[in-house]
């Protein structure tokens, strides 16, 4: 802390310091020893010393009349210089809190007014104006503070009116000399350099005498009585107003202390809590339009969600018809192809051409090569006839679902929703597999006489309870000859069990009921005719007729047998074929167009499963983004907490530090 002493040479400057001191530090009395500044300052060490400006130098001094030697003999100082006086804080007090007090030359020796300002008064907490009480203040010490002023805002001055104990002499006019320096002093502090209230103002102006103050203390520190004989009447009241003033003194250094201490961290501290308040305003206002778009968004997205999943619901069932009625189409189509191919299958039969022998290995070759081509025709056929519908209307389905599902995606898999339908042509496969299911094709292109024994009995009793018959007489042909039945050419195809004796035994009364039946009704309705005509005849032609009729018998035998080539035998095999096959094939039409629907169901369950693959992945993206809205809310929602109560913080320490500043750091007033 920094005191600076100014006025007049003379008016007892240096015996103020001295006083304040209690000793003789500075000297005095022998007008200023050079236009020097002199300042005192403590040391920790025990011998008093100087520094002049530009030497770090320590010339030691032991008296005040060495100091005044040395000052007036170093020719080296120039004026408005600065001398440093150290004095060990042992022997004075004021100096332990790093006081400094500055000594000025003398307002009235100097036009560097303002130089001395700049290079002293800057950076002083306290101006002390010594003024003589024996004379007015002089304009030049006006001056100065006029000039001390205007570079500082509210300088702290005090005027100390010295040399008071003068007015003892004439204590009639005291009262009124003191109320006249009073009145001036206050209108100069209050009026014209306007640094304290005008209920302040006396709180600076005292009236002492430095002089007096010295004397006493110091010889009250070599131990006599400090009110000497030769004191002034009246001492005892300017030695309190001595004391006064250095407590206001005190007051004053220390609450400039504080303020120099604090002041400055304050007003940043002030600073840093603005700031803080201004940007935990911004967080806060960000952190909730982020909040809100948040919300929004997430609002937007579950909407989203809601939509996909209703939509979804429909679709499906909408889809799901979609595909059962095509598929029924589908069946229905194949199945009245397949009839119709099934009827034109001689056609098919007839186109076939190959090397055709009866003998049961070319035989063999014949049927499989027949087979395959019945196959390849029967598809190529099929196919012309459905396929190109078929395909069209699942195609058409699939872009349907697509159609469908597209807004059901975000745009980003919208333009890859087509890769999702596969770009080839869908192929119906018929899969017939006339091979086996014609395995058991066997032939019968042995001769048959029209007029023959077998054919009879099939004219007779019909074809099945022929073939019974037929197969009784195989039978009773074979056990009386067991050892011809094992040679594989004689009997029937070995897929035919043969049947045991109930069988049999069932079979020939079947056989006799429809014998006797057939024969009963023959007998019943030509009988008596054919004996009448019979006898008739008999009796006018008698046995010619019987030769011709046997002639006739032979010839046509001889003919039917000339007719039998090879050609006719593979004609019989091919209509044999397309009634076994034609019969076959009607089993199977159900089968065939349920097995096609099925693929059709198939190719577009599978385009549907892809499809409703790629919504359920939307479906989660959009619940995984939702999620991830939420936690940027419930983030957002703790910032905001968060910047509140820091902000409430920063307003809590803001009116700390105003309550700090309104105590410690404004200006007593
Ligand atoms: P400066 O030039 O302002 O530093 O004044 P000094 O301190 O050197 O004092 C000049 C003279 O005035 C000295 O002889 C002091 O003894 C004398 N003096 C200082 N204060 C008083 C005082 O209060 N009363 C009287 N009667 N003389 C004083």
């Amino acid at each position: 802390m920094k005191v600076a002493f100014f006025g007049r040479t003379s008016n007892g400057k240096s015996t103020v310091v001295n006083a304040m001191l209690r000793d003789r530090v500075l000297p005095s009395g022998i007008g200023h020893t050079t236009n020097c500044f002199l300042s005192v300052e403590g040391t920790d060490d025990d011998k008093a010393y100087l520094k002049t400006e530009g030497s770090d130098e320590e010339k030691s001094i032991k008296t005040v009349n060495q100091l005044a030697h040395a000052l007036h003999m170093d020719e080296s100082l120039d004026a408005g210089c600065l001398v440093r006086v150290f004095w060990p804080k042992t022997r004075c007090a004021l100096l332990r809190d790093d006081l400094v007090l500055v000594d000025s030359p003398g307002t009235d020796v100097t036009s560097q007014l303002d130089s001395w300002i700049d290079k002293f008064c800057l950076d002083a907490d306290v101006f002390v104006l010594v003024a003589n009480s024996e004379s007015t203040l002089m304009n030049t010490e006006k001056h100065f503070f006029h000039k001390v002023n205007e570079r500082l805002s509210k300088p702290n001055i005090f005027i100390l009116n010295n040399r008071w104990d003068a007015s003892a002499n004439e204590p009639e006019y005291m009262e009124d000399v003191r109320k006249q320096h009073t009145d001036r002093c206050v209108n100069f502090l209050v009026e014209e350099l306007k640094v304290v209230d005008r209920d302040q103002a006396p709180n600076r102006i005292f009236f002492v005498s430095a002089k007096e103050v010295l004397n006493s203390r110091m010889q009250r520190a070599q131990g006599m009585p400090e009110t000497g004989g030769a004191l002034a009447e009246g001492f005892q009241e300017r030695l309190k107003e001595f004391q006064c003033f250095e407590r206001r003194f005190e007051e004053c250094i220390s609450q400039s202390a504080v303020k120099t201490k604090f002041e400055q961290h304050t007003i940043r501290a002030k600073q840093i809590t603005e700031k803080v308040q201004s940007i935990m305003d911004a967080i806060n206002i960000e952190a909730a339009e982020k909040r809100v778009a948040a919300l929004e968004d997430r609002e937007y997205q579950i909407d989203r969600l809601e939509f996909v999943k209703n939509q979804l619901n429909l679709l499906i069932d909408d889809i799901k018809k979609k595909i059962k009625a095509i598929s029924e189409d589908v069946e229905s189509k194949v199945s009245s192809a397949m009839g119709e191919e099934i009827c034109r299958l001689n056609i098919i039969v007839d186109e076939f051409h190959a090397d055709f022998h009866p003998s049961p290995h070319v035989l063999k070759i014949y049927k499989s090569e027949l087979l395959a081509h019945v196959e390849e025709g029967m598809g190529k056929n099929l196919a012309f006839r459905c396929s190109n519908a078929i395909n069209a209307s699942v195609q058409s389905s699939q872009s349907y679902m697509m159609e469908s599902m597209l807004p059901l995606l975000p745009s980003t898999a919208q333009s890859q929703v087509h890769m999702l339908v596969p770009s080839r042509k869908f192929d119906l496969s018929y899969d017939l597999n006339c091979t086996t299911l014609c395995s058991d094709f066997q032939e019968n292109i042995e001769f048959n006489f029209s007029l023959g024994w077998t054919a009879l009995v099939h004219r007779f009793l019909g074809s099945v309870n022929a073939q019974k018959a037929l197969r009784l007489v195989d039978q009773n042909f074979q056990a009386s000859r067991p050892a011809l039945a094992l040679t594989p050419s004689s009997g029937p195809p070995s897929t035919i069990a043969p049947p045991n004796n109930e069988t049999a035994l069932m079979s020939q009364e079947d056989l006799m009921v429809a014998m006797a039946t057939n024969v009963a009704s023959l007998t019943s309705r030509t009988s008596m005719s054919v004996i009448i005509v019979g006898g008739v005849v008999w009796r006018t032609v008698g046995w010619r007729l019987i030769g011709l009729s046997a002639s006739l018998y032979g010839l046509l035998y001889l003919y039917e047998r000339l007719t039998w080539t090879t050609k006719a035998k593979e004609r019989t095999l091919k209509r044999q074929f397309v009634d076994y096959a034609s019969e076959k094939l009607q089993l199977i039409v159900s089968f065939t167009s349920a097995n096609c629907s099925h693929q059709v169901q198939q190719e577009m369950a599978a385009t549907f499963a892809r499809l409703c693959q790629q919504v359920d992945q939307t479906q989660k993206e959009l619940e995984a983004e939702i999620r991830q809205l939420t936690a940027k809310i419930d983030q957002l929602e703790t910032v905001q907490k968060h910047s509140k109560s820091l902000r409430h913080k920063a307003t809590e320490l803001e009116k700390q530090l105003e309550e700090f500043t309104n105590q410690y750091l404004q200006p007593q007033q």
